[in-house]
């Protein structure tokens, strides 16, 4: 397998493809079948870290033959690297994080819908995109975090709940910059409506301990070392330090608790959010691309991608990984993710006007 990082890549050429014009094209198919061109491929652009990713391509290729190629980056790189590749881009699969970002891919005209039976069968409805662009490979969680020697979950229920005047000063948030929180907060909008999470944010940036700051492991350390004692992240986060060796980690492990939001008979689940994978626009390998799609939703990679990831998988019977599974069961909120792309602008919109910072 071919591994090369983003910033070689940058640099290097676009792959032209030769096109047949549809004469030639009208010609070849009518008088002759052609034998199988090369070797079949497929080329990868993954926002997922190579480790985190590449062991179930290469059993991909073992079982298949088709030769993977991959190419990891940050989110926001590949996308820029596959809008200005354009229909030259050798991509056929990008995969990334948030639905809000495989949304703005889709917007971007960088993606083409797809369907396969296979697919539809094992990833349900609300996880993949409402016209086919994209689906889920896996899920996480954006729940509540709390101190355990400060807060009985008895005091929890709800996201809204947060915006009550018995939390102030003691919540700690990432900034509204980050794609999570606007994901939240537009999956809050289709629950509650524009003028309720208005006001929702504004009760929440009321209740804060201090500024918006760092990213969900800071927020998670910050509970266990007294900065605050609620917050909300990504349920990764934490499950990758239970497993850590290192001090600081561990202590989270020992202190935070875990508490599923929103889980009242009536009401709509905890919010969830995924990884996803669409094939691009510009793929020229789109059987091969689907093939190793259909792969990744196997019970063994789907088993395999949760795990290293510490995240949930998408197909319905497969078990979590073991340090999630002490989390319990919980219920999620079955909102379409196309909606957090949707709503991504009126979240951000309400979230500047709250100063939400
Ligand atoms: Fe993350």
């Amino acid at each position: 397998m071919l591994n090369i990082d983003t910033n070689t890549l940058l640099n290097a050429i676009p792959r032209p493809r030769l096109k047949l014009t549809s004469f030639l094209s009208v010609f070849l198919a009518a008088s002759m079948s052609l034998p199988l061109m090369a070797d079949e491929e497929v080329n990868v652009y993954s926002a997922r870290k190579e480790a985190l990713i590449k062991p179930m391509l290469d059993r991909f290729e073992e079982e298949t033959g088709v030769t993977v190629n991959l190419i990891t980056g940050s989110a926001d790189a590949l996308l820029r690297r596959l809008q200005v590749e354009g229909e030259y881009s050798p991509a056929d699969i990008f995969i990334t994080v948030d639905a809000g970002r495989l949304h703005r891919a889709k917007q971007a005209n960088v993606l083409q819908p797809f369907q396969s039976a296979n697919i539809d069968a094992l990833v349900p409805e609300h996880l993949r995109d409402a016209d086919d662009y994209w689906y889920s490979l896996s899920q996480r969680s954006r729940t509540i975090f709390y101190a355990k020697d400060r807060v009985k979950p008895s005091e929890l229920s709800s996201y809204e709940a947060l915006a009550d005047s018995q939390w102030k000063g003691r919540i700690c948030v990432r900034s509204s910059g980050n794609i999570y929180n606007q994901s939240l907060v537009a999956s809050m909008i289709e629950a509650d409506g524009e003028e309720a999470t208005s006001n929702w944010v504004k009760g929440l940036m009321s209740n804060l301990a201090r500024p918006p700051f760092g990213g969900d492991t800071d927020l998670l350390k910050a509970v266990a070392t007294g900065v605050c004692d609620v917050t909300i992240a990504n349920t990764y986060y934490f499950g990758r330090m239970m497993r850590s060796d290192n001090a600081m980690d561990q202590l989270v492990a020992e202190k935070v608790g875990v508490f599923w939001a929103n889980q009242g008979a009536d009401d709509r689940g905890v919010h969830m959010n995924v990884s996803g994978a669409g094939i691009t626009a510009a793929s020229v390998n789109k059987a091969s691309a689907i093939k190793l799609i259909e792969f990744l939703l196997s019970d063994e990679a789907q088993t395999w991608y949760a795990d290293v990831n510490n995240e949930y998988p998408v197909v319905q019977g497969i078990a979590p990984p073991v340090n999630l599974a002490t989390f319990g069961a919980f219920k999620t909120d079955k909102i379409s993710l196309t909606k957090l792309g949707d709503n991504n602008l009126k979240a951000v919109k309400i979230m500047d006007a709250a100063g939400w910072k």
